[in-house]
């Protein structure tokens, strides 16, 4: 750490060099644009749906009933390719498909709207989302810390260096990806009041961890929140030394890069950037990408190079995922394009097990083969995605191959967080599975009973 970091106040220069650089930017994306979303309730507003069945058409609202749907217009007209749905990787991305249910699920809730009886509907929709482990890798017992004996919801603190931060504000997306993890949370509010005592609490709660450096603002979606929202929960961050590294979590790049560019804040949300970077800390903005279409609209383009310019950096991660991006070439795309738009790949993840998983998953053993594939198309310059990673209960654990040892065949893991920092980059072995798609499917390889965590883990828990 460096010694002396003093927070250098935001001086007229630096808001003169943001407006300097601005001239360099594309002005023709300057113009404000509506942002106008679709909810499932408005399924039959959206033009291009009326071209497809009946039947299609009853199965998508089937499903935007139980998982949450919310689309907008930038996402409709000009990342999907209509001419390729279903088959269109930003239309699986963002549309419900019946088969992102299983088969009772879909039948017990689609029984139920056809009846037409309010409470029925209700409760089968409830039974059905119960049913779809809402809060995966212990997220809601183990996860949330106190600050003065208070709980506080929007903290989570799983790995030493690092807290998640979950503004109340930002928990609602530009668009919702089908396959979403945290699908369970979407509820918001939107009142400055609420993001002062949030960020307050957040900041007693690391000044109470000096093991903490790095703070990463999450949702939802962050940049969702008005700037001023946003800056009432980062300007706090900037007069603590011990933070080193602000990321903000966000999809705001691929769903509503108006949101950097047009937006009536937009502005004034790079100067936020360029007053983090000239506090002396690190800014990530941990942008996620899924399939290399999503960077392929100028406005997406102009987006990358606007907040790159303001010091920040841009790194990516996203899950694999069926319908979406199984493929090796689909990745090295991907990786190749953002690193010729200077945006850094971070993690290629493993779908986690909540959800529609059973429609997006796929095998450790080929999401491996593809991330080795996709490897061997780039140079070393791209190859800088760690991966695939299971974000599980003990940690973020990397398939790091197959391999043969001793005549058994085994997966090659390792640690790349760990509940116990102790664990971070050691090896350990599991039985070959070829079906096996989460940690909790695979068994301890050469006869061994336990990883070498188990006890450990359990231990923590008691
Ligand atoms: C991934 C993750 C982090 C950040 O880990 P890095 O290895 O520093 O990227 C922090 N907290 C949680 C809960 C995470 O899943």
């Amino acid at each position: 750490m460096p010694e002396t970091n003093t927070v250098i106040p935001l001086h007229q220069d630096i808001r003169e060099s943001a407006d300097t650089l601005a001239q360099t930017f594309d002005h023709a994306y300057d113009e404000p644009r509506r942002f106008k979303v679709y909810t499932a309730r408005q399924l039959d507003k959206i033009e291009q749906l009326t071209h497809l069945d009946d039947e299609t058409r009853f199965a998508m609202d089937v499903v935007a009933n139980v998982l949450p749907f919310r689309v907008n217009e930038y996402v409709i007209n000009e990342l999907i390719n209509w001419d390729n749905v279903p088959n269109d990787p930003i239309y699986q991305l963002t549309f419900p498909q019946k088969g992102m249910l299983a088969p009772e699920h879909f039948d017990k809730v689609a029984d139920a709207m056809r009846g037409g009886d309010k409470t029925a509907i209700k409760t089968a929709i409830a039974e059905v989302r119960e049913a779809l482990n809402p809060h995966p890798a212990g997220q809601m017992e183990h996860n949330i810390p106190e600050v003065d004996g208070e709980k506080i919801e929007g903290i989570q603190h799983k790995y030493n260096e690092t807290v998640l931060f979950f503004p109340s504000q930002g928990q609602v997306c530009h668009s919702y990806c089908t396959f979403c993890f945290r699908w369970a949370q979407f509820i918001g509010d939107n009142d400055l009041k609420i993001a002062t005592k949030e960020a307050g609490q957040l900041k007693k709660y690391i000044q109470a961890h000096p093991e903490i450096s790095d703070v990463l603002i999450t949702g939802g979606d962050p940049l969702v929140m008005k700037t001023k929202n946003l800056r009432a929960h980062i300007e706090p961050l900037l007069e603590l030394e011990q933070i080193r590294t602000i990321r903000i979590g966000s999809k705001a790049l691929t769903f509503w890069p108006q949101r950097v560019v047009s937006d009536a804040d937009a502005r004034d949300l790079l100067h936020l950037f360029e007053e983090v970077i000239a506090s002396g800390k690190h800014l990530a903005l941990m942008a996620h990408y899924n399939h290399w279409q999503e960077l392929e609209t100028n406005i997406a383009r102009e987006a990358v190079k606007r907040v790159r310019a303001t010091g920040a950096v841009i790194r990516a991660q996203g899950p694999l995922l069926a319908h979406i991006n199984d493929n090796a070439d689909d990745w090295a795309r991907l990786w190749q394009t953002q690193v010729e738009l200077g945006i850094i790949p971070y993690y290629m993840f493993v779908e986690r097990d909540t959800g529609a998983r059973h429609y997006f998953e796929v095998p450790l053993a080929k999401a491996w083969n593809i991330y080795r594939d996709a490897m061997k198309q780039v140079s070393g310059i791209a190859r800088t995605a760690r991966g695939p990673s299971m974000s599980s209960h003990p940690g973020k654990v990397e398939i790091q191959g197959v391999t043969e040892i001793n005549g058994e065949k085994v997966f090659a893991l390792r640690f790349i967080q760990g509940r116990n920092h102790d664990w971070v980059q050691r090896p350990f072995f599991a039985k070959y599975n070829e079906e096996a798609t989460w940690l909790n499917h695979l068994e301890p390889a050469f006869g061994e009973e336990k990883f070498f965590f188990e006890d450990e883990l359990a231990e923590m828990e008691s």
